[in-house]
């Protein structure tokens, strides 16, 4: 099933006709019908089809691809209807590895691509529309957002403009070696943190 189904699939979330009145039906000489407290219990997969009074599961019939475990298919394509064996829909979620979780951890690896992203670098070449970046990624993920970097594209105009104006070069470069041989040591990082605190750099601020 292709992705943009399944995800619609996933965003509407399971058929839990709630208020629905479930039809009775005789099962070992005793009234039997569904409960829609089950919905509670197993809220994220359970679904029932009012049609064919019926129970399936969400994330299997997404993304099953045949199992061999026992009564997996009846969830899938035949419909679970067995209401006294309520023990058959805790069977079928089963232990880590069952089927039924491979496929719950498929669903929510798709909603998180959904989710996921992308950040581009927003300068240049880089989001042309068929060279660049944004492209490889959107390749390998359709879903990423397009996000600009402004601190980029920032730091490009300066470097534009320290080109064009000498004073404003220098004072870029000038900037940049205070971060150098400030940021270079712990001891200096401290000494200008203790003076920015003292008073006599609150007296020249004023
Ligand atoms: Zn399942």
């Amino acid at each position: 099933m292709i992705k943009q189904v399944c995800r619609a699939y996933l965003l509407k979330g399971p058929c839990q006709p709630r208020n629905h009145d479930f039809p009775q039906k005789i099962e070992a000489n005793r009234k039997r019908k569904f409960v829609s407290a089950w919905f509670d219990e197993f809220k994220m997969w359970l679904e029932y089809s009012i049609a064919k009074d019926d129970a399936f599961c969400l994330y299997c019939y997404l993304f099953s691809s045949g199992s061999s475990e026992k009564g997996h298919d009846a969830f899938i394509s035949g419909g679970f209807n067995t209401w006294r064996k309520k023990d058959r829909l805790r069977d079928h979620v089963g232990e880590v590895n069952s089927d039924h979780n491979k496929c719950r951890l498929a669903c929510q690896d798709l909603m998180n691509q959904a989710q996921h992203i992308e950040g581009y670098d927003g300068a240049s070449n880089m989001r042309g529309e068929f060279s660049g970046l944004k492209t490889l990624i959107l390749k390998r993920n359709p879903n990423a957002y397009y996000v600009n970097c402004f601190a980029h594209q920032l730091q490009l105009t300066i470097v534009v403009v320290s080109k064009k104006h000498i004073i404003v070069g220098s004072f870029f470069n000038t900037i940049s070696r205070l971060c150098n041989v400030v940021g270079g040591s712990c001891k200096r990082r401290d000494m200008l943190r203790e003076n920015l605190k003292s008073e006599d750099y609150g007296r020249h601020c004023k």
